[in-house]
């Protein structure tokens, strides 16, 4: 399986657990290799299909495992995508619902203020899920380097580490044109669209 076919093998495979919950993503390579190593077993295939000297098969797109059924384990990154699904993608202030692409992250002690805290510093580092909110552009800017207790801003709940998100992001068209959407009802957070994370 070389040559021509080596786009398809690059191709994303939705995998879900025995339970038939998707756990990950993989390459069309690997669900193959898992398929005849008898890991998993192909449950939606895409369309064409592989073809060596010596064999042909249909593409997978999702397969599931066969004996593994549990979730994996994973540390939530402290990113732009968890915190705003952790906020429920709701400015803490002035407590409206943005679209991500008018969310920002605010960090509730700002830099500068952080820096001349001295001795009086919280039991937990800038960076962390205690230190920062989602916030509007417009309260952001407000707010600037200002401590809340300054302008007699309130947080309605006090921010902390996610106990579980949705391990999967996939946009809802990717997910569409794939095949994949019945089967992402859980573990997954659906994108309406792609946009840039980083800031
Ligand atoms: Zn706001």
């Amino acid at each position: 399986m070389v040559g021509a076919n080596s786009d398809i093998l690059s191709q994303s495979v939705l995998v879900l657990n025995a339970g038939m919950i998707p756990i990950e993503i993989c390459t069309v390579r690997k669900a193959v290799l898992d398929i005849f190593r008898k890991a998993a077993i192909a449950v939606h295939d895409g369309e064409g299909r592989l073809r060596s000297p010596s064999i042909s098969l249909p593409i997978p797109s999702i397969i599931a495992r066969v004996t593994y059924n549990k979730i994996p384990r994973r540390d939530i990154a402290l990113n732009k995508w968890n915190i705003l699904h952790r906020d429920g993608y709701t400015c803490a202030y002035c407590r409206k619902q943005y679209p991500p692409a008018d969310l920002t992250i605010d960090h509730i002690i700002p830099r500068s203020r952080w820096n001349k805290l001295n001795g009086d510093r919280p039991n937990f580092s800038f960076n962390s899920w205690r230190n920062v909110t989602t916030a509007c552009r417009k309260c952001n800017a407000t707010k600037g380097s200002h401590l809340l207790s300054e302008i007699g801003w309130k947080l309605q709940t006090a921010p902390e580490r996610p106990k579980w998100l949705p391990q999967l992001v996939i946009s809802r068209q990717r997910a569409e044109q794939l095949g994949w959407l019945d089967y992402c009802q859980y573990n997954v957070k659906l994108m309406e669209q792609v946009e840039a994370v980083e800031g």
